[in-house]
């Protein structure tokens, strides 16, 4: 069983047919046993001989044949299996993202294949309909207008804040790590009122936002709520613990990526691209790293120390994207 791929090299290395990435996809995605994608039965048999595609099983109870990919995003592909595995390693070991130029460059597909590769992938990271714990415990909130090249560049105008022509996107944040992202119409206090509730488990929050009033109304239903008043240039409240500071740092990520790396975006498929820069921001793990070990006068031992976020192993954020 392969547990670790440390790059495009080692995916051929340890997979020097199709045979053995499928054999690796299928440990993956039938790691509690093979489960028939139609009807999800257990009690299936593999279909051999000349005839059958590699790969092939047919179910016992609902007669009807699949496969690994049946009825996911790989679903009748033409590609060799490894292609898909690189461009699912490319697109979770890239820190701010890969673009459909690039990727196709790396694998030696065309433009048009690794666009719709990474679109896929992407379909797989939406987290909106999966089984996502809400946020809990203090939840930071935000919203901002994101992409758009330079002005100098793009030769578009876009003024700043209101009447700008960018799309807004919401944040949620809780301040242990996992993050939410969502494209809006509107800051209006409907349109967030409706999101927030839909991001949180139960009213037990404290919410932090930003001086925006579309907040006053749903914070105040929550069991706390701190503001920070950017406009009279507060950024955090000691005394409170007030700040926005977790949800400004998913922002900032989605701004990246944007501009960076996907600067040709289309408006429809915004939400793709957030469902891929949260993804990545869900799938880390604190590491705790020493920066400084020295010895006292007095003998002692001490060092200093500081908790970065590393992402979790490719082959363990494949587990779950598959
Ligand atoms: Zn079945």
């Amino acid at each position: 069983m392969i547990t670790e791929l440390k790059s495009i090299p080692d995916i051929w290395k340890r997979m020097p047919s199709e045979m053995h990435a499928r054999r690796f996809l299928e440990g993956i995605i039938w790691s509690t046993g093979r489960h028939c994608p139609h009807c999800g039965s257990v009690d299936s048999s593999a279909l051999r001989g000349r005839s059958c595609r590699p790969g092939l099983y047919q179910c016992r109870d609902c007669r009807r044949q699949f496969t690994v990919t049946t009825l996911t995003p790989m679903h009748g592909t033409k590609l060799d299996l490894r292609i898909w595995i690189c461009a699912m390693f490319l697109v979770l070991t890239s820190s701010k993202g890969i673009s459909s130029v690039v990727m196709a460059r790396l694998l030696g597909a065309n433009q048009k294949t690794a666009w719709k590769m990474g679109h896929a992938i992407r379909e797989m990271m939406d987290d909106r309909n999966a089984e996502l714990l809400p946020l809990e415990d203090i939840v930071e909130v935000d919203e901002a207008y994101v992409g758009g090249a330079p002005k100098s560049l793009s030769g578009a105008y876009n003024p700043r804040g209101k009447g700008t022509g960018k799309p807004m996107i919401f944040v949620a944040a809780s301040r242990d790590g996992q993050a939410r992202a969502k494209v809006v119409s509107d800051d209006q206090r409907a349109s967030l009122e409706t999101i927030i509730a839909g991001r949180i488990g139960s009213k037990d929050i404290t919410l932090m936002t930003d001086g925006s009033t579309s907040y006053l109304g749903i914070g105040a239903t929550m069991e706390e709520h701190h503001r920070v008043i950017h406009s009279q240039h507060e950024y955090a409240n000691p005394e409170t613990g007030a700040h926005v500071n977790t949800a400004e740092a998913v922002i900032s990520q989605v701004q990246r990526a944007l501009v960076e790396v996907y600067h040709n975006f289309g408006r429809q498929h915004l939400q793709r691209y957030l469902d891929e820069i949260v993804w990545r921001w869900n799938h880390r793990d604190p590491v705790r790293e020493v920066v400084k070990q020295w010895t006292t006068k007095a003998g002692f031992d001490r060092e200093n120390s500081t908790t970065i976020w590393k992402p979790i192993p490719v082959v363990d954020q494949m587990r779950v994207l598959l």
